[in-house]
């Protein structure tokens, strides 16, 4: 089975809980005014990657970075959702947590009565649901941008989470490529952004930017 995969980290700490490989999945048909990363709208552009490689790398990242889950982002995960509840179902057999992210509401994907949705719902552990929406802006909260956004705890892995929420920061990464690209991952204000990489731009005089904001 084949995965649309836009990016993949096999390591960070700002996409959920602990350490975490996160994979960004490219096509999305919800189209969120103001989203962050309109360019995984498309369905093209992205690599196609079998289970079984997105498989291998992750578990790779668990063994030399000592991972404790995966995120799915996107994009819209559940767009891929058969692909993804495969790869889910192998790294939770291996030990791994599965956090998820939609632009769909739970209510949305659970009335579908689609299998698939249905089986990437049965392996995920935490969810957060729903669009963003640019009037309800809201960063006080980790890994989310809108107030709207729900976290689901869908099993009790992370359920320890629902009242700490507020203790866990916000966290922008940002990484220097060796071609020079700057990535950044995360979560913080578009105006924040902007202005980071006016000020790297100025700093970097000559330095191509060509990745920005990475976020669902
Ligand atoms: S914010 Fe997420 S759900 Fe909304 S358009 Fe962007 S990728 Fe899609």
């Amino acid at each position: 089975m084949l995965l649309n995969l836009h990016r993949f980290l096999p390591l960070t700490e700002a996409e959920g809980p602990g350490k975490r490989a996160c994979l960004w999945v490219q096509g999305c048909p919800i189209r969120c005014e103001g989203c962050g990363v309109p360019w995984t709208w498309s369905k093209d552009g992205g690599k196609e990657t079998s289970v079984d490689e997105m498989y291998e790398e992750i578990m790779k990242s668990y063994q030399v970075n000592g991972i404790e889950g995966v995120t799915f982002l996107g994009g819209e995960p559940f767009e891929q959702a058969a692909p993804l509840a495969e790869l889910a179902k192998k790294l939770k057999r291996a030990g791994l947590s599965i956090m998820c992210f939609s632009g769909y509401p739970f209510e949305t994907l659970k009335a579908a009565n689609r299998k698939d949705w249905d089986d990437l719902i049965s392996e995920t552990d935490l969810l957060i649901d729903g669009p963003f929406v640019k009037s309800k802006l809201d960063l006080s909260r980790p890994w989310v941008g809108s107030s709207n956004q729900h976290y689901r705890f869908l099993t009790n892995r992370y359920s320890h989470l629902e009242y700490e929420l507020h203790t866990l920061p916000n966290r922008l990464e940002i990484r220097l490529g060796q071609d020079g690209r700057i990535m950044v991952n995360g979560m913080a204000a578009p105006d924040t952004i902007k202005d980071l990489f006016l000020d790297i731009g100025k700093k970097q005089s000559g330095t191509p930017i060509t990745s920005k904001k990475l976020r669902d």
